[in-house]
């Protein structure tokens, strides 16, 4: 598990500490030292997870937060800020600006390490789900799974294990308003509790009277039930060795004693956040198997999945007796790209190529990668007089405007393509429109290329 952390500090110093441990840790390192540097940073998607010193001249680390947070580019980097211990108050600022965690100056090693593998932990959960959206878009359909990522602050059901009442009833009147906190003193009951009530956390004081909390730590761990569950330690400061043992044996993260309300109340929504994230990847099976149904470099529908469509949409047409063409496109010379321009670049064409035709199409007309610089789209009730001038249209803009492998990259690589067309006839036979559809595409190719033929058939 790695991330490119950004760190941003004014002071050099700072960010040269920094990046030695974190490198120690093998996290790649990108900094910077002023606020606006950071914000063009993190727009152009240098970054996984962002360190903001709050004291900096002209923008400060909560003015970046705040912009950060506020940007659908960047709104979903974790940001990490950096206050002084004197300074409770920059919390609670930290905090409404909709930072996701906090770390105490002078930062300490275990402290930075485990804080920024939580935030790796919650950024891996995140992007995997916003691949999925991404997917579904392309695809015309709605993300079952993106409601997880709009929903803020999830209520959570928490099992605090603390044996000393002051502390415990500290701790619900911290998070009780917000989250459903249930009280376990015993530890040998916690895990029943846990296996059975299944809460979406588990706050764990490290010194229990009589029992040892690490012990607690690795059975939740070796129970099948319970082996996903965030673990939230309490520890005394001066408990190093213990949290560092309870590190390693799974525990999450951990809130040192005395605890600051509001960074118990951002480490737990980091956990729940995380915790809902990974749920709903899991739980949704349905996804998975459509997933399967996407072509990973375009986000199209693959070949697979869109034979069902044809069969399925023909069958309509020729039932109602509704008109329906299909268009089959080819990248002319194609080779030749990956030849001049490098595979990476070939790659780069297919997936703005799937991303044109798209945005020329209807959200509704299906839209498949069928080979590897093949795709083919079905047109619902449209004639071919019309289903031609939509072809005509895709094959002009693609000529007209070459590729740019950067947006401001010099480099332009002109690219054409061929089409063929074919309507559905007066039989609902999907092998034998593909074959027409398919001869016309070569009609065209043997033509010149860059053209449209339609199928006389
Ligand atoms: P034509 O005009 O006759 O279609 O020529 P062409 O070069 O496009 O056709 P050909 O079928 O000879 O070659 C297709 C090329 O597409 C070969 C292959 O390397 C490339 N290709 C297929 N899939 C991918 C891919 O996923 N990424 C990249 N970069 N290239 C691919
Ligand atoms: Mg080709
Ligand atoms: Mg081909």
């Amino acid at each position: 598990m790695t991330a490119r952390v950004l760190i941003v500090d004014d002071f050099r110093p700072n960010l040269k500490m920094l990046e030695v441990r974190l490198l120690a840790e093998y996290f790649e390192v990108v900094s910077a030292s002023s606020g606006a540097e950071a914000l063009t940073l993190c727009r152009d998607g240098k970054c996984d997870i962002v360190l903001l010193d709050v004291m900096m001249p002209d923008l400060n680390g909560f003015d970046v937060c705040r912009r950060l947070k506020a940007d659908p580019k960047t709104m979903h980097l974790p940001v990490l800020i950096v206050t002084a211990l004197d300074e409770p108050s920059d919390r609670l600022c930290g905090l409404e600006a909709g930072a996701d965690d906090f770390l105490i100056k002078p930062v300490d090693e275990i402290a930075l390490i485990a804080r920024v593998r939580s935030l790796t932990r919650l950024k891996i959960a995140l992007d995997e789900l916003r691949a999925r959206a991404i997917s579904y878009a392309g695809l015309g359909l709605a993300d079952p799974i993106a409601a997880p990522i709009r929903q803020e602050d999830p209520l959570g059901r928490i099992l605090l294990v603390e044996d000393r009442p002051a502390s415990a009833e500290r701790i619900v009147s911290d998070l009780g308003d917000r989250h459903e906190v249930s009280i376990e003193p015993r530890p040998s009951e916690a895990l029943f509790r846990a296996a059975e009530a299944l809460p979406d956390l588990i706050i764990l004081s490290l010194d229990l009277e009589n029992f040892d909390a690490l012990r607690l730590c690795s059975q939740l761990r070796s129970l099948e039930r319970t082996r996903a569950m965030p673990v939230l330690a309490l520890a005394d400061r001066d408990d190093r060795s213990r949290i560092l043992r309870g590190l390693d044996l799974g525990v999450n993260d951990y809130v040192l004693r005395p605890v600051d309300r509001n960074e118990l109340i951002a480490r737990v929504r980091t956990q729940l956040r995380r915790k809902r994230y990974v749920d709903a990847l899991r739980d949704n099976e349905q996804n998975a198997i459509e997933l399967a149904a996407i072509d990973a470099l375009t986000g199209l529908a693959n070949r697979r999945f869109f034979e069902k469509q044809l069969f399925e949409t023909l069958d309509r047409a020729a039932h109602g007796g509704r008109a329906l063409s299909l268009m089959m496109i080819d990248i002319d010379h194609f080779k030749q790209v990956n030849d001049r321009y490098g595979h990476d670049a070939g790659d780069h064409v297919l997936k703005s190529l799937a991303h044109r035709i798209r945005g020329i199409l209807r959200r509704s007309d299906p839209v498949c990668r069928y080979g590897g610089e093949e795709f083919l789209i079905l047109l619902p009730d449209t004639p071919l007089a019309v289903a031609e001038r939509v072809a005509e249209r895709m094959r002009a803009t693609i000529e007209s405007t070459p590729f740019r492998l950067k947006a401001d990259g010099a480099q332009a690589i002109p690219v054409t393509i061929s089409i063929g067309l074919s309507d559905r006839g007066d039989d609902a036979n999907a092998e034998a429109l593909l074959r027409r559809t398919d001869r016309a595409l070569y009609a065209s190719k043997t033509a010149g290329r860059n053209r449209v033929t339609v199928s006389t058939a």
